[in-house]
This record gives structure tokens, C-alpha cells and sequence, in this order.
């Protein structure tokens, strides 16, 4: 028999890849257990805005199911290019845009476009559950760095230049952070922009929670000198506009060059998001601020409730996120196996949480839970899980 490439086989190592607990919760959920509450995963609990529902509706009935542009279709890029100066703070040319199937898609492509087999990638922990096997896909050898609470999960640069070898061609680095709820401040971005340039590096910047953040200023990296030609932007409207599922977003190149190698990779892969889809995306965008704004919000008012609940635990070192829509919090005072204590609290009080594991080395011992359920669902589970620390015994 034929074999499978090693290429694919070693994307995902690792038993369950962190998401165990999810699905043993949906396994109980399906055997019939009540009063589960599932805070794993980062997908909303509410549907995306009827305004973008509706421009999809109206789209698919003028028939606008054919192949869609592989690049996007221009009105989208234009949208996308005048947002680009309030959100990124740079000017963007339309053609240096190429949408994407989400945010994944978007990190997969510019890692493909950065890195040749065997090259090396930094990758700072905590870091979104598929960074490394993203590197992995495009050939690469993810190199982590650790960050930590007492430097408000601030990578420091010292730490970034001791990972750089000849062989890393590239950083990628994510703020605001998912899971810490981070926003990294000018001077740690302009450390990694300094390294960047001396290195010659690419740096991949995901954006994708630029839109919810409450107590910090967000700042792309692709804005500081000499960034914008070896910056790719990763951006999606899975979070900002509640549209996980619609498969929406796009790449920001450095520049045209960069653009047509991502489409050359998209016309052997996606060919392009259907004409309803990219449509309904421009409509979107053209609506303003509004909708995003009000998700936004709506994170915020439930951050401050999950932490004052959670905050009732004496054990719980919780780390209030200034952005995005999770809470990490730190149990290695009193349950450093956190997986078994996330498998526990399931089975205990029904309340499925990510452990901390699946972010990196440096979120070991600690749990993230997503701001995914209505206000009082939410403030029951934090109740349920502070109560639960405060009596677990890790014996
Ligand atoms: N980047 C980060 C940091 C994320 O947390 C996610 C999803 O959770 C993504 C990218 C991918 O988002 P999507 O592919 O839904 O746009």
C-alpha cells in the first residue's frame, strides 16, 4: 500500500490536540446530561447580524452562486483597503489584499508564502491552539518563547533574539492575544520589529480580535518603520462580526508580488469564496462600525462579569484580559494538572472549559474559558467553577 506523506501525517501531533474536554462534553450533552456549559470553544452563542444575513439572502436570490474571484471581488477590497488606515493605522492598496477562507486560511497562506521546508518559526506562547500545526503544514519548524503573567504576557524581544537562528525566516506574533487577552504595548511591538529588520525577517501578524479591546490601544506592527514591506496582516470577520462559520477573511500583503503567489496558492486550494459570501462580507463592512462595535461591547460587560464571578475563589489567579473574548486564569497553586481539573470540573458541575495545555508550554497549569454564553449561563458556570476550585482536592 501506498503511504501518507510524513508532510501531512506530523501537522497534528499530540493525543486529543486540547479539544478532549469539548468533546466529552458534547459526547455527555448527546447521552443526555443536563445543565452542560460549554466555554471551549471561540464561537459566538448568537447568530451573525440579520443586516448581513439578509445581503447574503439577497444575493444567492439574484443568483450570485458562481465562482467567486479568487483574489475577491473589488468592492470587498475596497473595503477592506479603507478600513485598513483606522484599524492598522497604514494605507492599503485593494490589490495587496487577497481574502481568505477565515482567519485560518489567511495564517496558512502567509506562513506558506514565508517559510521553505526546514525553516524555522517563532511562535510566542500563549499562542492560538493551531499555530504550531500551521507551521507545520507549510513545512516549518515552530520555534515558542514563553511569556509570562508577571509581564502581563508581554513577549520579551531578549527572549525572541535567543530563539533566532540562520534559519528562522519568520515571527508570528498576535495581538490582542488569544488566550491571554493581551494587547502588546508599542515598545514590545517595536522590539519585534527591531529584531524583524536586523534579522531580515517576515513577521505575521494576526489582528483578528482588533476590534474588541476595552483597556488598551491596538497597535499593528505593520505600522511601525520599516514593518509594512515584511508585514502580512491576518484579518477575519469570524470574531469582530460574529461570522465564524461564513469562512470570511483576508491577508493584507506587503505587496503585489506577495499578493499573486497567495492567489497562485488559493487557485490550488479554496479557488475563492462564493460571490454570496464575499458579497454579503462587502455589506458588512460598508454597514460601518455598528454591529462590531456592539459585539464588542457586549464581551466587555461579560468580561467584568465572569471575573467578578470567578474573582469569589480564593484559589483562582485569574488574569483580567484587556481585549478579545476569553478569561485565563491560573491554578498551578492548587491544581497544576489542569487537564485533569478541566475533566473533573466537566464531569463535577457540567461546565467544559479549555486547559491551558493546548496554548503552549507557558499556559500549562492554567484554564481559558470563552465569553461564549448569554450573561446568566455565563455567570452560573463561573460560579460553578470557582466553587469547584475552592473545594478540589489534587490528590
Ligand atoms: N487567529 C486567532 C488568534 C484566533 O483565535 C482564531 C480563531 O479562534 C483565528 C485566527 C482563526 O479565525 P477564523 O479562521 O475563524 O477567521
Amino acid at each position: 500500500m501506498p503511504t501518507l506523506s510524513p508532510r501531512i501525517q506530523n501537522i497534528v501531533t499530540g493525543a486529543d490536540d486540547g479539544w478532549g474536554v469539548q468533546e466529552k462534553a458534547r459526547e455527555m450533552i448527546l447521552a443526555g446530561r443536563d445543565g452542560i456549559i460549554m466555554l471551549t470553544m471561540g464561537d459566538h452563542d448568537f447568530p451573525t447580524d440579520k443586516a448581513i444575513r439578509d445581503a447574503c439572502a439577497d444575493a444567492l436570490a439574484a443568483g450570485r452562486t458562481t465562482y467567486g474571484s479568487i483574489h475577491g471581488i473589488v468592492p470587498l477590497r475596497d473595503q477592506i483597503a479603507k478600513r485598513a488606515s483606522p484599524v492598522h493605522g497604514i494605507e492599503v492598496d485593494p490589490d495587496h489584499i487577497v481574502v481568505s477562507m477565515g482567519g485560518q486560511a489567511a495564517l496558512f497562506a502567509a506562513s506558506m508564502a514565508c517559510i521553505d521546508p526546514g525553516d524555522e518559526a517563532i511562535v510566542i506562547e500563549p499562542y492560538y491552539a493551531t499555530y504550531e500545526q500551521t507551521i507545520r503544514a507549510a513545512g516549518g519548524i515552530p520555534i515558542t518563547i514563553r511569556t509570562s503573567a508577571d509581564r502581563g504576557f508581554q513577549p520579551n524581544p531578549e527572549d525572541l533574539r535567543a530563539a533566532i537562528t540562520p534559519r528562522t525566516r519568520m515571527i508570528l506574533c498576535n495581538t490582542p492575544n488569544n488566550p491571554s487577552g493581551a494587547v502588546y504595548t508599542r515598545e514590545t511591538l517595536q522590539g519585534i520589529a527591531t529584531l524583524c529588520i536586523e534579522h531580515d525577517l517576515w513577521l505575521i501578524s494576526d489582528e483578528v480580535y482588533h476590534s474588541q479591546v476595552y483597556e488598551a490601544e491596538h497597535i499593528s506592527p505593520a505600522s511601525l518603520p520599516g514593518m509594512r514591506e515584511r508585514t502580512f496582516i491576518v484579518d477575519s470577520m469570524s470574531k469582530s462580526h460574529a461570522m465564524t462559520g461564513w469562512r470570511s477573511g483576508w491577508i493584507i500583503c506587503p505587496d503585489a508580488q506577495a499578493a499573486n503567489v497567495i492567489i497562485d496558492l488559493f487557485l490550488t486550494s479554496a479557488y475563492g469564496l462564493a460571490p454570496f459570501i464575499q458579497l454579503a462580507m462587502r455589506a458588512a463592512l460598508a454597514g460601518g462600525k455598528g454591529p462590531e462595535h456592539e459585539i464588542a461591547q457586549k464581551y466587555r460587560f461579560r468580561r467584568d462579569r465572569a471575573v467578578e464571578s470567578l474573582a469569589r475563589s480564593k484559589r483562582l489567579k485569574i488574569h483580567p484580559p484587556e481585549a478579545a473574548m476569553y478569561v485565563l486564569m491560573d491554578l498551578r497553586a492548587f491544581a497544576p494538572d489542569a487537564e485533569r481539573f478541566a475533566y473533573a470540573l466537566l464531569e463535577e458541575t457540567g461546565v467544559a472549559v479549555m486547559p491551558g495545555d493546548s496554548f503552549g508550554a507557558s499556559a500549562a497549569g492554567h484554564i481559558r474559558i470563552s465569553l461564549t454564553a448569554p450573561e446568566e449561563k455565563l455567570v452560573e458556570a463561573c460560579t460553578r467553577l470557582a466553587t469547584f476550585a475552592d473545594t478540589w482536592s489534587d490528590t
